[in-house]
């Protein structure tokens, strides 16, 4: 048997990161950036108003208080996304909205709320002059060009992973097209003579075919692209084809048919394909788990063989291929968030091996409390959809009591927790 960590590191010395790609500024949420990004522009591009109210000069506005207004001439407006086409002189102003270029000699913006705007409008009197209420210092409430971003700056780096804030600051500068690493495709394959299809009935002796979905999501929501190929029967011929339609993937995915023994057809076919090796991982549940590399055509893609029960195969998927798809995509961080809880129930640990137990966390008085999801068998997938988490006993740990302090896996991370 191997560690997790040993399973992981060798997964992970066969697979790279992806080449860069063009993608439309909305796709790339998630995405890596493949160059610095540079800014051809200043961010704002020019001095602009940061508040409705009247563009001055400073000057025009000295030992205004509102005992004492200073009256000056209002010679115009100017709204944001157009250029005043008047210039402000000593003794008059220039009526500006949040957003709107200083105009040409004007120095400083006085809020509406320190003017007599309100009680000239009340009095329904027609608006040309206006009463400062307060003296201004020049550069008043103005934001200036190049504030944000200047010029010919490096605004983010290549390596920089795309938020929606790192996506604004994109929009920002004008970028519809980015340069990133591409999204690996990710071949889902379900081996079984017992699966069906969702969209068929269920004939006796039959199940649905549940990983192909739990597993194709899984990739979807880590920021790769499923490629499904449905289900494979348990025979060479069928598998063959199957696999063979993974010649464009990055990653092929398969779930089932690794536990000892019973399934020599994966086996043969896998290995008539490429090298595969067979690993029992000291984990539960996830134990059988193949790797290997295939070559299809002229192209070599690494193969992860999962285990066929439901819950195995999405706990293996998050500590396997979830940090193989992260790689590719050019990540550096492949930890899932860890928490410190109290666990609430008490849990066996016989066979020394690393048990993921589905616990649902909850937040009290500041602290976590980790309790089980129900029944802990490696079939039982609302076990899954009832979990947050998963709690980590150590393979040295015979058991976790009530009350001790354990560590566990966030499978979500909210806060309303
Ligand atoms: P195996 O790894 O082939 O021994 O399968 C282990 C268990 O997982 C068996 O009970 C299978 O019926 C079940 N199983 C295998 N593949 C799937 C699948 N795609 N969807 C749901 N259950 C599956
Ligand atoms: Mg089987």
């Amino acid at each position: 048997m191997i560690s997790v960590e040993e399973a992981l590191e060798k997964i992970l010395s066969y697979v790279d990161m992806l080449e860069p790609e063009d993608e439309p500024l909305l796709n790339s949420l998630g995405l890596v950036l493949a160059d610095d990004v540079y800014s051809d522009i200043d961010i704002p591009p020019l001095d602009n108003s940061a508040m409705d109210g009247y563009a001055v000069q400073a000057e025009s506005t000295k030992g205004a208080c509102s005992s004492s207004p200073r009256t000056l001439r209002i010679i115009g407006e100017v709204a944001a996304g157009y250029i005043a086409k008047e210039e402000v002189t000593p003794g008059t102003a220039i009526r500006i909205m949040t957003g709107a270029p200083i105009p040409k000699g004007a120095d400083a913006v006085v809020q509406f709320e320190d003017t007599d705007e309100e009680k000239r409008k009340a009095a329904k009197k027609p608006l040309t002059d206006i009463g400062i209420l307060r003296q201004a210092a020049k550069g008043l409430n103005i934001r200036k060009a190049g504030e944000d971003i200047s010029k010919g700056s490096l605004v983010l780096k290549a390596g920089t992973v795309l938020r929606p804030q790192e996506i604004g600051v994109l929009a920002s500068l004008g970028k519809d097209v980015v340069h990133v690493i591409r999204r690996p495709v990710v071949a889902v394959l379900a081996t079984g003579d017992e699966l069906v299809d969702i969209k068929e009935p269920l004939p006796p002796g039959k199940i649905y075919n549940s990983n192909t979905y739990s597993l194709a999501s899984q990739v979807e929501r880590y920021g790769g692209i499923p490629k499904i190929l449905g289900i494979a029967k348990d025979n060479i011929k069928a598998l063959e084809d199957k696999i063979k339609q993974a010649s464009d993937a990055d990653l092929l995915i398969t779930s089932a048919g690794v536990s000892v023994g019973e399934y020599d057809v994966v086996k043969d076919v896998l290995a008539r394909l490429g090298e595969v090796t067979f690993w029992t991982v000291r984990m539960k549940p996830g134990k059988p788990l193949a790797f290997g590399v295939l070559r299809l055509g002229k192209k070599k893609i690494p193969h992860l063989g999962l285990p066929g029960n439901p819950v195995s195969s999405m706990i293996a998927f998050e500590q396997f291929a979830r940090p193989a798809i992260l790689k590719m995509l050019g990540r550096k961080s492949f930890t899932k968030p860890t928490i410190q809880a109290t666990s609430e129930g008490r849990l066996e640990n016989r066979d020394r091996r690393r048990v993921f137990a589905r616990v649902m966390v909850s937040k009290r008085d500041g602290r976590y409390f980790a309790s089980l999801a129900g029944a802990q068998g490696s079939g039982i997938l609302t076990s899954m959809a009832q979990a947050n988490g998963l709690m980590i006993v150590p393979e040295d740990k015979p058991a976790i009591e009530v009350g001790e302090e354990v560590q566990v896996q966030m499978l979500d991370w909210n806060e309303e927790m």
